[in-house]
């Protein structure tokens, strides 16, 4: 399977610096002889202007976040038929961020995953430990139960592994620690969705750079990468993808 790498670029872009920055990853993907699929989640604001930019390039277009419902009385929210409505393939749902920031539960998480695919999205559901459970060597149950919840029948999107503790703190998780969760995944997915199982893209997301992506990637099961803040600088993004 072609790996795919996933820029989160999470609160940050105004317009003009986001559509350089659009353009000089489309420069440097056009010069790669076979690049990996690319998707970008920009904020809400950016999605529209950048979507027409994208066309031709490769590279896809992915949201953050998605409400559960169809429409309706939801003020501040966007709904999926919203996000497909302006050209958005991909949603990330259920980071770890917003399971704190928005007290989202599993159960919020696979509502909003059903609702993203009813309106042709792909859902990136992301799952991950915290420091504490790691410690208290509960990590693979918290996996397990997080995959249990936010996961609906019949899904068919992409998990995406992210250790909190990884994130955001420069240091991804080891390769003995990303290749072990990654086999637990795998049999965790199998056994909630037999043959499926065996197909769904699982990516690792935790302070992903250009060294570290190199070994990252060719781990067993790994399909790819969730990117957060090297997303945000061609120069720190490019090398990345250049690695899948
Ligand atoms: P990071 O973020 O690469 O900045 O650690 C990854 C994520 O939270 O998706």
């Amino acid at each position: 399977m072609m790996q795919m790498i996933v820029g989160n670029w999470k609160m940050n872009g105004l317009g003009a610096a986001s559509r350089d920055l659009v353009t000089e990853v489309a420069q440097g993907l056009a010069a790669m002889p076979s690049p990996p699929q690319i998707v970008i989640c920009p904020p809400f604001t950016l999605l529209a202007q950048l979507a027409p930019m994208l066309k031709g390039t490769g590279i896809l277009l992915g949201a953050q976040d998605c409400h559960q419902s169809v429409s309706g009385a939801h003020t501040g929210d966007i709904s999926a038929a919203m996000l497909a409505d302006v050209g958005v393939e991909y949603v990330i749902l259920g980071h770890s961020e917003r399971r704190r920031d928005h007290g989202e539960l599993d159960e919020t998480v696979r509502e909003k995953a059903t609702a993203a695919a009813a309106a042709g999205l792909t859902p990136i559901v992301c799952v991950g430990e915290s420091e504490d459970q790691r410690a208290s060597g509960e990590c693979q149950d918290a996996i397990g139960w997080q995959i249990k919840g936010s996961l609906p029948d019949g899904f068919s999107g992409i998990v995406a592994y992210e250790p909190i503790w990884a994130i955001g703190s420069g240091v991804p998780a080891s390769s003995q620690d990303i290749a072990d969760m990654m086999a637990f995944i795998r049999a965790e997915l199998v056994r909630q969705f037999g043959a499926t199982g065996k197909t769904i893209r699982i990516l690792y997301g935790g302070s992903v750079n250009a060294r570290d992506a190199a070994t990252i990637l060719p781990i067993a099961e790994v399909g790819g990468a969730l990117v957060g803040s090297a997303s945000l600088r061609a120069d720190t993004f490019l090398p990345i993808v250049r690695a899948a």
